[in-house]
């Protein structure tokens, strides 16, 4: 077991414990570590960041009962390298994901790191999604779930994720630091867009046994610090259907979020 997988297998709240499904994460580390130097995917690059702030962060989705459900189509808009779409997928062959995001490069890798995983039921798409998901287009409101990290403030994201997901569906914004202040500004613009907040949901990562021996001083201050931070999941349920104004150009999401 390497530092990914003994992270992984550590997370108290919901630990990786199969061994073949911990082999592709360690792998996925360090295909990441390698492609990185050719295509710039992520500024995280060593075993115990990508293994926290990749891995371990976008699998707390898990833990949501909305995202428990089984066949469910899930979307990650704006997934970059692939988070949290990706280690998603890779624990749930059930599901089908769409990864969608406005960069090229960023698509093809994630496209080719799917196929050399051997996943299955997962579509890469490279567009913007205020295009991707406007009106009379076949993504629209055609997902249980989709899910975004990293992308924008809650305000703009709410713009280009809601009109993805079906009534009924739930639109999760993986958010940190200032997820209060965001959800503040955006909290008026979910029924504009045919979606009702439910709920807040904090993220603890606690890590139970790991030892000590093998993780430098240095990390083992870094995954406390990891433990420590806030996360918090935004549930937004689609109760009816987005208006097909909506999503606007992205100029004016950005110059006046609802
Ligand atoms: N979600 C990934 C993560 O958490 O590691 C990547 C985050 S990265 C900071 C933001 C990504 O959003 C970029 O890859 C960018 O191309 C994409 N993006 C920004 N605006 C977008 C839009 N309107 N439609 C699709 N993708 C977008």
């Amino acid at each position: 077991m390497n530092k990914v997988s003994k992270i992984l297998s550590s997370v108290k709240e919901m630990p990786v414990s199969e061994e073949a499904r911990l082999e592709r994460f360690e792998w996925l580390a360090g295909h990441i570590a390698e492609e990185n130097k050719k295509v710039n995917i992520t500024s995280i690059t060593d075993e115990v960041g990508i293994a926290t702030k990749h891995f371990a962060d976008s699998l707390s989705l898990l833990r949501l009962e909305e995202v428990a459900r089984e066949n469910i189509r899930l979307a990650d808009i704006g997934c970059g390298g692939g988070f949290p779409g990706l280690p998603i997928k890779m624990m749930r062959d059930d599901i089908d994901v769409t990864m969608l995001d406005s960069t090229e490069k960023k698509i093809k890798y994630v496209e080719s790191t799917a196929r050399l995983l051997g996943l299955e039921k997962i579509n890469c798409i490279a567009g913007r999604a205020e295009e991707v998901g406007a009106v009379d287009t076949p993504l629209r409101e055609s997902f249980d779930i989709v899910t975004s990290r990293a992308v924008a403030r809650l305000s703009v994201l709410s713009e280009i994720c809601l009109p993805f997901v079906k009534v009924g569906g739930y639109f999760i914004a993986m958010k940190a630091a200032s997820a209060d202040e965001e959800l503040e500004e955006a909290k008026n613009g979910f029924s504009k867009l045919g979606g009702r907040l439910m709920r807040c949901v904090d993220v603890p990562f606690t890590f139970e046994g790991l030892d000590a021996d093998t993780f430098s001083d240095e990390e083992l201050s870094r995954l406390e610090e990891f433990s420590s931070a806030k996360r918090v999941l935004i549930v937004v349920k689609k109760v009816k259907p987005t208006p097909e104004q909506y999503p606007r150009a992205w100029a004016r999401i950005i110059k006046k979020p609802l």
